[in-house]
């Protein structure tokens, strides 16, 4: 039968040509989870994808209730939920002060990680309850929050330190918008979120993968340095970030080519193995990459884990 996927930030970047790869292979339906419906629905319109091919549903992942919601309402399409895609993010690298989700959290590690925490924990049940042969849960990790790459070092660097800010519930009181604890800084926030990732999606592994089957994986796409998540950046950066990637890293990577890359961690066959986090080299092959200490540290993932756990109201 045709595989369900839900993938979140469809609505443009990434998450849109995955969503548009897997409705052009025939072999998908997409419920694309978007916080703009009018956005998402041109933007489908405008990418060609198939008529009947995929569902808009509402889900902003600022909020907690608005989570929920959507688990609500994926669940009356009376659709299975074969594979999730945890993939939109928002990128603050110039913000001078934090802002705060519905909950009050940080707005990239509160979007980034903790809704998308919530939104995985409760779709377990679902991806469970299917019957499709290979079920997939993917969250989009970074290069940025790996620090044993040379993209991961660029400062500031990824660190969640000893989570005491996560502890303190993100929520700007004294110094504790950052999971370290220390002074806000924007472009942190979002690599600390993607560790936090990254940090999920093994834990995941480790709990899940042996009693229900669900391949638990990660990737880095490669640098999409044309998307909208670079859009709160200095014109400048905008204009030369792309030829850089592209002349000088050779890191670039197109919004197709990229959408093609998590199409396949979403549906190739021969990649099933949970717990990986993939990677590309430059001839578009596919390899199981190393994530950086921190990332790989199976003492923090706990702790991330049930910190989370508190903060969305799971424990
Ligand atoms: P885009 O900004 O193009 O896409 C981000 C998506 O997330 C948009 O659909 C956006 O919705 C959505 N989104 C943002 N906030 C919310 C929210 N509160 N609720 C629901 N959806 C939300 O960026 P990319 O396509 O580049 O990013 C996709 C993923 O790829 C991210 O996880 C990013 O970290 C990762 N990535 C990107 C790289 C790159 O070089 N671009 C490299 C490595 C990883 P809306 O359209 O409404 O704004």
């Amino acid at each position: 039968r045709t595989g369900t996927a839900v993938i979140t930030g469809a609505s443009s970047g990434l998450g849109l040509a995955t969503a548009k790869a897997l409705a052009e292979s025939g072999k998908w339906h997409v419920i694309m989870a978007c916080r703009d419906y009018l956005k998402t629905a041109r933007a489908a319109r405008a990418a060609g994808m198939p008529k009947g091919s995929y569902t808009i549903v509402h889900l902003d992942l600022a909020s907690l209730d608005s989570v929920r919601q959507f688990v609500n309402n994926v669940r009356q399409l009376d659709m299975p939920i074969d594979v999730v895609v945890c993939n939109a993010a928002v990128y603050q690298p110039t913000a001078k002060e934090p802002s705060f989700t519905a909950d009050g959290f940080e707005m990239s590690v509160g979007v980034n990680h903790l809704g998308h925490f919530l939104l995985a924990r409760e779709l377990l049940e679902d991806l469970k309850a299917s019957d499709y042969p290979s079920k997939r849960l993917i969250i989009v990790g970074s290069i940025t929050g790996n620090t044993n790459t040379l993209a991961g070092n660029v400062p500031p660097k990824a660190n969640l330190g000893d989570l005491r800010g996560l502890a303190s519930g993100l929520n700007g009181a004294g110094s504790a918008a950052m999971i370290d604890g220390a002074e806000f800084d924007g472009a942190k926030a979002y690599k600390d979120s993607k560790v936090c990732n990254m940090l999920t999606m093994q834990e995941f592994h480790r709990r899940y993968h042996e009693e229900t089957g669900i391949t638990f994986a990660s990737l880095y796409p490669g640098c999409i340095a044309t998307t909208g998540l670079f859009r709160e950046h200095i014109p400048l950066f905008r204009l030369l970030f792309p030829p850089f990637q592209k002349y000088i890293t050779k890191g670039y990577v197109s919004e197709e080519e990229a959408g093609k890359r998590l199409a396949q961690v979403v549906s190739e066959p021969s990649l099933t193995k949970s717990g990986v986090y993939w990677s590309w080299n430059n001839n578009s092959a596919s390899f199981e990459n190393q994530l950086s200490e921190e990332a790989s540290d199976t003492e923090k993932a706990r702790k991330v884990w049930e910190l989370s756990e508190k903060l969305v109201g799971l424990a």
